[in-house]
């Protein structure tokens, strides 16, 4: 009897979930049925402590928030706010709007200028993975123009898609490879697609590099979009604040998208704070880019290292002849990089963050195990022979 109860309490369970999952399916767009989300390093991530796998900062800073005033809508878009990320990026109030993440501008500019099912957008893989999925997520076509040579963006290539897409994402510094595109090129793309795309250069690591930005353009181009975050460089990843720069016209027709506050007040109190303290930034960029010369160092000089890329950002792609085994070792130390082995030209590719000294000094040491129990024979073998 006690029997037949549970099972049949387990069987309206599972009736239950059932008729819940058709339910979900039936009414669901049926492009969406089938689309697989996107893997954030963050849901991807189930053991390990030192996480090295979403080109975080490693350390976080002191801020204090006033929490005054919850009781009222926050500004469209907070002034404070704005005009703190107009004196960092010199870039006019108009030309700025502040979004949930560089990821909400990604949509955002997807949702304002594709139509479902008729327009494209074209992508540079391998290229960070939101592109596609937003336009995923709005039935939007999807071309590729990929990566040639030293991860540059390929021009006749990009040239076949005149008059063909809507928006061109670039990414630079490019993620996963981790190198800033030529100017130049950039500045061909534009004009190339002056009458009939946006381009959107999509600058998410550009405090490593700054004299990579293209905000200069902008001016002489109305096509194009530059996108920004605090995730990065300024160590906000949790906060969500990112920043669209374009053509105050391009940035009238997103306002009309967006949501109604998109802000939250604690966070344009935050992001401000942030902005008006850049030492802090500067100097957190300054010790990532000596750290990163030093992985560097470290990885060039490992046995199976077989391509180390070129990086502008605050991150390192590598090629290793035993990429699973390695990757697996660290996770067993509890250090996560990201395996990008699965993207476009990039088999056996690794891709490590710079995190703080102490989490690289982990890294350090558990490849400097790795090569203890794989490569012990090629170890003594290099002693014998330098003996
Ligand atoms: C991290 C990242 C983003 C997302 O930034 P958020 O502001 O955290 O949404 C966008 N583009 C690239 C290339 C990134 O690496």
């Amino acid at each position: 009897m006690t029997r037949s109860i549970s099972k049949d309490d387990n069987n309206e369970t599972i009736s239950r979930q059932e008729r819940e999952c058709q339910l979900a399916k039936r009414l669901v767009r049926a492009d969406i049925k089938d689309m697989i989300p996107y893997q954030s390093a963050r849901r991807e991530q189930s053991e390990g402590n030192i996480w090295l796998n979403a080109n975080e900062a490693g350390d976080q800073q002191s801020i204090s928030v006033n929490f005054e005033h919850l009781n009222r809508y926050p500004d469209f878009q907070p002034q404070a706010l704005i005009q703190a990320y107009r004196d960092y990026c010199g870039v006019a109030s108009e030309s700025i709007l502040a979004t949930r993440g560089a990821d909400e501008g990604i949509e955002l500019i997807i949702r304002t200028f594709c139509r479902a099912e008729r327009d494209s957008i074209l992508i540079c893989p391998p290229t960070y993975g939101m592109y596609a999925i937003s336009a995923q997520a709005h039935n939007i076509n999807i071309e590729k123009a990929p990566l040639i040579a030293d991860m540059q963006l390929d021009l006749p290539v990009l040239a076949s898609y005149k008059n063909r897409v809507k928006v061109v994402f670039i990414c630079s510094p490019n993620n996963p490879t981790g190198n800033a595109l030529a100017m130049g090129d950039i500045e061909q793309v534009l004009t190339l697609f002056a009458d009939s795309a946006l381009v959107v250069v999509d600058e998410a690591y550009i405090e490593f590099c700054p004299d990579k930005t293209v905000t200069h353009l902008l001016a002489a181009h109305p096509n194009l979009v530059v996108l920004r975050t605090l995730s990065k460089g300024f160590a906000l990843a949790g906060l969500r604040c990112g920043f669209v720069l374009s053509s105050p016209a391009i940035i009238e027709q997103l306002s009309k998208v967006i949501a109604p506050y998109p802000i939250s007040q604690p966070v344009a109190v935050i992001a401000s704070q942030a902005l008006c303290k850049r030492e802090v930034m500067y100097q957190r960029v300054n010790d990532t880019l000596q750290l990163r010369d030093k992985t560097e160092a470290i990885l060039k000089a490992q046995p199976w290292l077989t391509q180390l890329f070129a990086s502008h950002s605050n991150y390192l792609l590598f090629r290793a002849t035993n990429s699973q085994s390695l990757f697996r070792f660290l996770l067993d130390r509890g250090v996560v990089i990201r395996d990008q082995s699965k993207q476009l030209g990039l088999t056996d590719c690794l891709r490590v963050s710079i995190g703080n000294a102490e989490q690289m000094q982990h890294f350090f040491d558990a490849l400097l195990a790795f090569n203890k129990v794989y490569y012990q024979q090629h170890n003594n073998l290099t002693r014998q022979d330098t003996l």
